[in-house]
């Protein structure tokens, strides 16, 4: 039976990536050794990096000035890089989820900390909107898509302050106007590599600002002025990148994932308000195309824990929700197939003959 892996990540990738770093795992372009077993300095390994970096950057529209760098650590790593690198007096954080929240909870430990808006009024299950960006701070941060809620900020923000946003379940889903950033992080694992790097747009002339002595490798300038290889990057990671992003590229680019997300989640969110079974969680303007999150109709309540066995009988991987939510979560990055999304629809509506 096919299975369909609706989980959050690490998550579903191109079968074509996965093959080819798997075969790189055994013999490297034909070299005889394995891409783990070979210098991150060699010449081979050099080409992968340069050209996991052009292809972020030609994919994203990256302009000049900014660089691209790869990192270990997770983007996790990063809520305390950006304080670190960016924090001077004070910054102001959008508070519309866990990652959020825990990317405040790092800020607080170097400086002055506004939280200029919350939905967690609401349990996340909107985008705050029409708040006042303070002037005064050094930067403004927010997560455009909300990872365990199901919500996602589709608009590049305009803002008197820098912007620095964590894109980790978004990134390459949509054309983004780079430029309006100061910076763009995300861990890997959902739309662009297997686990274990993490990928960091910043634009260069921002970077220095700070008064605090950095430690070195917490330092974004390290890694920038030595282009990703001041110490060993992860390898394997980065080549997973690197053909994942070959795949978008011959897909048609970010703006063909872009009509790709948002034909899956049409088509899901549809049968979900069609269905009498079950409800979407977040508000229909501000719900996410990567992660659709879904509950059973509180009629319904005790069929939970049947549906989720049904689905996964039927080959739908991963759709148990964030605990936090409850429910289901189909998590349609970029390389599930529109066929993934009729077979779990398909799946709701036995569900629904069956009772
Ligand atoms: N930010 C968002 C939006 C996420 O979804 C996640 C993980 O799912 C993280 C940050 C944390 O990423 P990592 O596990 O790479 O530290």
């Amino acid at each position: 039976m096919k299975k369909y892996n609706f989980g959050a990540g690490p998550s579903i990738l191109p079968q074509q990536a996965m093959k080819a770093t798997a075969e790189a795992c055994i013999d490297f372009n034909g070299i005889g050794l394995s891409l783990m077993e070979m210098s991150h300095r060699s010449k081979e390994f050099q080409a992968v990096m340069d050209e996991a970096q052009a292809l972020m950057k030609e994919l994203l529209g990256v302009p000049e000035g900014y660089s691209v760098i790869f990192l270990g650590g997770g983007a996790s790593l990063e809520f305390c890089m950006v304080p670190y690198n960016f924090l001077e007096k004070k910054a102001a954080y959008v508070n519309t989820g866990v990652w959020a929240t825990k990317a405040q909870k790092e800020a607080k430990l170097f400086g002055e900390v506004v939280e200029v808006a919350s939905s967690a009024d609401k349990n996340f299950t909107y985008v705050p909107k029409g708040y006042t960006i303070p002037t005064d701070a050094d930067y403004l941060h927010i997560t455009t898509n909300n990872t365990i809620y199901g919500t996602e900020i589709f608009t590049d923000i305009d803002s008197p302050i820098p912007v620095i946003a964590d894109m980790s379940s978004d990134i390459l889903s949509r054309p983004v106007d780079v430029s309006k950033y100061t910076m763009i992080y995300g861990g890997a694992q959902k739309n662009l590599a297997m686990a274990g790097v993490t990928f960091v747009i910043v634009k260069d002339d921002m970077l220095g600002k700070v008064s605090r002595t950095i430690p070195t490798m917490l330092d974004y300038r390290t890694h920038q002025k030595k282009g990703s290889m001041f110490n060993t990057p992860p390898v394997i990671p980065i080549y997973s990148a690197m053909q994942t992003l070959r795949w978008i590229k011959q897909e048609g680019g970010v703006k063909e994932m872009d009509r790709r997300a948002s034909e899956r989640a049409d088509l899901l969110y549809a049968e979900i308000d069609r269905n009498k079974f079950f409800r979407g969680t977040a508000v229909a303007e501000d719900r996410s195309r990567m992660n659709i999150c879904f509950v059973m109709n509180d009629e319904y309540k005790d069929l939970e824990a049947e549906f989720l066995s049904f689905a996964l009988e039927n080959g739908m991987w991963g759709l148990k929700g964030h605990r936090d939510v409850g429910g289901f979560r189909a998590s349609c990055y970029n390389a599930m197939s529109v066929e993934g999304v009729k077979a779990l629809i398909a799946c709701m509506q036995e569900f629904e003959k069956k009772h």
